[in-house]
């Protein structure tokens, strides 16, 4: 869209000549989140340096009519951080200070840029963490981290990032900037922290965030299970849940997986395993030490081939390195992938990948497997060759068919990814019309013009948008498709 040169001048004047891009080529590198399909460069970012420059950019934006997207560091993974229409992107990542740090009231205060890993290591040395830990947590940023409700590995017991947002400072489509909570938690009242976390900035642009700090547990144990398959080595997994067992994380990696992981980041997983179970177990050392027990007791029973106990903190780290970096691994053995992310009820797991690797094989493609099993919360991998006519189409239509599946054994279509433009057509298979008008009611208290990331979250543009493989034609959709 054409953006009138008042409304750049303003926006200049607002934050600075150096934090406004309005060369087409630079507004290219925004195009697109991590699920690279999805592109829609914006015809202006800004990088704003406070809250308060967000709020004058957002009123100048509403103004001028102008759409707004909100952006951390682009590794979302749904199509969000992303602009469609085009219109203005405002950039968090210099707005990167921790502000506050209470360890005896347990929380911090950071601005929207923090890198989630940041804040850990701002308290470590204190015997604190920030739980919430997507596998991304060295790049992405905690505003994002609260804007798409982030999980990871350690959700399993800690829960997501809703579960460590007090309170958090938002400038709305309203054009007001306030807080919603604080550092002092249990506020009578609505809970809108809870609803603007997970709005995925649709409801307003995060400029500040409190958040609970978690204190380590006394005594850590990693293991590391092999199976002779993911289905076996799923059933694993619940039975270790239905022993009342609640580890801190319990993460599955399958053959090709292991093989991408031993070729790149060499974690020390079993090169010939055909699927681990990388558990862990924190808390009193007592309780550990009895838990751990048994933990081991239900993988030999349920079928593990070997199980080994990460003896100091260097190879923890490196077991643990390898499942963060898996994704990146995959690369070594595939040009393109479609990553999804869907939760079944944990009982299904070993039958859902069993239907997933059949899915898969009915296109002739491969497809690997990394997830938050103790969650129920599959990560396929669907490996393509954007450069095999057919093959794009064929990943996603295969990508679409794992979703139907997850849903029809009382599973959701997202686990911790969030929604965007990717799941949004989903949404009416779980939402009946009048659920979602609710929805949308909530959303035009906090965006009346509708300005806030249009396009993502709601199914309303379903049948305007097809997904286009990287390099094969248009990409964003004309504005008037838009419903
Ligand atoms: C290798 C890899 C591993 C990953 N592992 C996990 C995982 O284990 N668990 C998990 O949940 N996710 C994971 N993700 C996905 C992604 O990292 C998370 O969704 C993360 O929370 C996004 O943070 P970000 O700063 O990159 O946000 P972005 O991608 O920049 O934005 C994400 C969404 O939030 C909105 N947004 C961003 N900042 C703000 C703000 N300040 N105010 C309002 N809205 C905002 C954007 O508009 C967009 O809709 C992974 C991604 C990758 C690439």
């Amino acid at each position: 869209m054409t953006i009138d040169r008042h409304l750049i001048d303003a926006l200049r004047e607002i934050a600075g000549r150096d934090a406004v891009i309005t060369a087409a080529d630079e507004c290219l590198v925004y195009e697109c989140d991590m699920l690279v399909y999805y592109k829609g460069a914006p015809d202006v970012v800004v990088l704003p340096g406070s809250a308060a420059q967000v709020q004058a950019v957002v009123r100048a934006c509403l103004d001028a009519g102008v759409p707004i997207v909100p952006r951390g560091s682009g590794t979302g993974l749904i199509g969000g951080a992303m602009a469609p229409r085009g219109g203005v992107m405002i950039g968090v990542n210099r707005m990167d200070r921790v502000l506050e740090i209470d360890v005896q009231n347990r929380y911090a205060v950071v601005e929207p840029g923090v890198v989630n890993l940041w804040l850990t290591r701002a308290v470590e040395a204190r015997g604190y963490f920030f739980a919430p830990d997507p596998s991304s947590q060295m790049v992405s940023s905690i505003g994002g981290n609260a804007a798409t409700n982030a999980g990871g590995p350690h959700a399993l017991k800690y829960g997501s990032t809703v579960n460590h947002v007090l309170g958090v400072e938002v400038v709305t489509g309203r054009g007001e900037l306030t807080w919603l909570g604080g550092p002092v938690p249990e506020r009578p009242g609505y809970d809108l922290t809870g609803v603007m976390v997970g709005s995925e900035g649709t409801l307003g642009v995060i400029t500040k965030v409190a958040v609970k700090l978690t204190r380590a547990g006394e005594t850590v144990k990693t293991a590391l299970a092999t199976f002779d398959s993911i289905e076996v080595a799923s059933e694993a997994v619940s039975a270790i849940i239905a022993e009342g067992i609640v580890p801190a994380a319990l993460e599955a990696l399958d053959e090709p997986i292991i093989r991408a992981v031993e070729a790149g980041v060499k974690a020390g997983y079993p090169a010939d395993a055909k699927a681990v179970l990388l558990i862990e177990l924190d808390g009193p050392a007592a309780e550990v030490e009895v838990q751990a027990e048994a933990v081991a007791r239900i993988c030999r029973a349920r079928g593990a081939l070997t199980l080994r106990i990460a003896r100091d903190d260097t190879e923890r780290a490196l077991l643990w390195k390898g499942r963060k970096e898996a994704a990146g691994a995959v690369g070594r053995f595939t040009h393109n992938y479609v990553l999804q992310d869907a939760v079944v009820p944990r009982s299904k797991l070993p039958a859902i990948m069993a239907q997933v690797q059949a899915i898969a094989a009915a296109r002739g493609l491969t497809v690997a497997n990394v997830f938050h099993a103790g969650d129920g919360n599959l990560h396929p991998l669907i490996c393509y060759d954007e450069r095999i006519p057919g093959q794009f189409e064929s990943a996603l239509a295969a990508s679409d068919a794992i979703l139907d599946a997850c849903i029809a054994v009382g599973g959701t279509v997202t686990g911790e990814h969030g929604v965007g433009m990717d799941k949004a057509k989903k949404l009416a298979l779980l939402f009946n019309e009048d659920d979602l008008a609710a929805m949308a009611a909530v959303r035009r208290v906090f965006d009346p013009k509708g300005l806030l990331n249009p396009d993502k979250v709601f199914p309303s543009h379903a049948a305007c948008f097809e997904a286009t493989a990287p390099g094969r034609g248009a990409r964003p959709v004309p504005e008037g498709m838009w419903v």
